[in-house]
This record gives C-alpha cells, structure tokens and sequence, in this order.
C-alpha cells in the first residue's frame, strides 16, 4: 500500500508515525490534509540502513567537521530516538522538508517500523499520527480514534516504548544544536560532540516543535513545581498529574484525602511512582489522551526533575499547557 502511495500509521520507539513514500508528493500531500498540518511544517523521513541516507542527503555539502557528527551520531545512536537535521539533495521533495535546504532523517530502534520501511520504498515521510497541534499517539487506539478512516491503515503494535517524540539535532550548520528536546537526552549527545550551542539565539522558530502550543490536550492545563503541587486544594473539577508518589502522598495528606490514588475517584495519575523518568517519559502522552477523555475541565500538572529525559518531559507539557489561541501561524 505505501509502495502505490498510500498512508499507513505505524508504531514506532517513541510514538506512532503518520508515514507515505517520501518520493511521493501526491502521498505527501495528503499527509498534510489528514493532519492539517500547516506547510511549513516539514516531515521526519525514516529509514532502515544507513545507505539509505544516499538518496536524502547531499554530502557535497557536508564540512568535515559535519561529516564526524554525523559518524559518531548515526553510529553510536542510531537505530533511536534521535533525527538528524542534514543538507537535502534536490531530488528530495519539497513537500516532505517545507522547502528547507535541509531534510530530517531518522533511523527508528523498532522492529516493526523497520521491516515495513525496507520493504515498501526505504523512505518514509511521516509526522506524528495526530491531529496538528494535538497529543501524540502512543497506541494504535490513539490513531484509530483521532484519525481513523482518513488513514488507509494502522499497523498496531502495542504501546510505544518511550512514548516521547524524537531528539530533534541539526547538525547541518557549523555549530549543532537541538530543535527539540525528546528521547536522547542532551547529554547522551554532548558525550560524544562536545557541548551544544544553546537553543535558537534569536527565538525565531525554526523547528515546529518549537511552537509555544503544540502536544496540547483539549483542557487547561496548569503546570507546577512540585512543591505548589503539594500546596494546591483539591478541586472536584480537575484532574491531577503528579511525577511521583512522593508528591501524590504531601498533596493527599494536606487535603485530607485517600493515600491511594485509585480511591480518588479516577482523578489521580501518578506518571512514574517510584520518580523514573524513563517511565514517566513513556506514560506521558498515553495519561494525557486518559485524562482528556475525562469529563473534568482543567489538569493540574507538576514538573519532574529537568535532568535527561525531563528536559523533553517538561518542553512537552509546558507546551501542553499554553492555549492553543497563542499558536501563530505566521511564525
Ligand atoms: P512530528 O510532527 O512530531 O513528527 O515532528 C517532526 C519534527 O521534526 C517537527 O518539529 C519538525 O519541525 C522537525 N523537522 C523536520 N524537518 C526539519 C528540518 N528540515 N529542519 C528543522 N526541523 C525539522
Ligand atoms: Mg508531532
């Protein structure tokens, strides 16, 4: 199906992907319909094999300075949760890469995306499988529900492993820096480049994960450091997310209520008990699609810790809580 350009929602480590032939720009375009998703936005092209790269990437155009980040990177982290921002050859649509002299490529740790990817095209552009500026699906039920008919199939491969998008790193200029936060932490980088240029100098949005509401569930979202998490009352009306059992335990005992979640009638979640951040990474996404669906009005959520994962953590649910009315198309 995806060889005669059709769209196929797949699971991959960190969510599902909304994927096509990257060579086809009618596939492409509906792409960009089925998630009405702005054109500046460009998509992720996935591949199973290095060689891949040969028919993306215009390496004429890589320093040898680039060409070592882009050895060391794919090599040691590759297959993962890690897209590289690299020089686009001209035969790569614009479409795929929003006319950017650059394309993003990324080469997923999952069995299942693989094997689909090296036996269709090789290629496949996808985004996220969700609505623009929505959640992102961390299950086939995501996709189904969110998506559904105007996908021509889903692949269901149970939960996403890490739940969390990629570590977005464009290595395509002098000094690489990240785009946006996710599944490789900073410093797994910084380990093998050397440390990064820090976030866009100008605030100028060069990268959609960028934008100041993206990931948004439909409710207000309210977020918090642990501490005023604790300190906050509890209010009928509202859903409560906290990092670990710890702050669920101060916050229980203020109110006077249950020390056990599941005796709050549905309100409490809890993203990692014993304060893991790869656990809370992974059911992020997954506890805000549950408490959307929720018939409350606003989500109280804390910060966990902003050390590896919880830089990526953090980036999503500070976006999740600014209104979807700040998005600026024109940025
Ligand atoms: P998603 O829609 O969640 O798959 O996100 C794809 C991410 O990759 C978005 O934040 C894109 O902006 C980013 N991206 C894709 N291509 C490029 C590119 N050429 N330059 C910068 N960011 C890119
Ligand atoms: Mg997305």
């Amino acid at each position: 199906m995806v060889r005669a350009g059709q769209l196929a929602a797949f699971p991959t480590e960190t969510v599902y992907g909304l994927g096509c032939d990257a060579f086809n720009t009618y596939a492409l375009a509906r792409v960009f319909e089925v998630k009405k998703r702005p054109r500046f936005d460009p998509l992720i092209v996935h591949i199973a094999s290095l060689d891949a790269m040969e028919r993306l990437v215009d390496f004429s155009r890589l320093s040898a300075g680039m060409e070592y980040r882009l050895s060391v990177l794919s090599h040691a982290l590759w297959p993962g949760p890690l897209t590289l921002i690299l020089p686009k050859l001209r035969t790569v649509p614009d479409l795929a890469t929003a006319g950017l002299e650059t394309v993003a490529v990324r080469f997923p740790a999952h069995d299942g995306a693989l094997k689909l990817i090296a036996e269709s095209t090789g290629a496949i552009a996808a985004p996220s499988a969700n609505p623009f500026g929505y959640l992102s699906p961390t299950r086939a039920e995501h996709v189904r529900e969110q998506l559904g008919d105007a996908v021509d199939v889903i692949l269901d491969g149970g939960p996403a492993d890490i739940g969390i998008e990629s570590t977005v790193l464009d290595i395509s200029s002098v000094a690489p820096r990240i785009l946006r936060p996710g599944g490789t932490p900073r410093n797994v980088i910084e380990s093998l480049t050397g440390p990064l240029t820090a976030e866009a100098p100008d605030g100028k949005i060069s990268s959609p994960g960028q934008l100041k509401s993206h990931y948004a569930p439909s409710k207000e979202l309210y977020l918090h450091t642990a501490a005023e998490m604790c300190r906050l009352e509890f209010c009928p009306d509202a859903a409560y997310l906290f990092f670990n059992q710890a702050s669920f335990k101060t916050f229980a005992e203020n109110n006077g209520l249950p020390s056990e979640p599941s005796d709050g009638g549905g309100r409490f979640f809890i993203l990692s008990p014993s304060g893991s951040l790869t656990e809370a990474a992974s059911s992020l996404f997954d506890t805000l699609h549950t408490i959307d669906a929720l018939p409350v009005s606003l989500i109280h959520a804390e910060h966990p810790p902003k050390e590896g994962l919880g830089d990526a953590i953090n980036d999503r649910l500070s976006r999740a809580a600014a209104r979807l009315e700040n998005i600026r198309m024109d940025c």
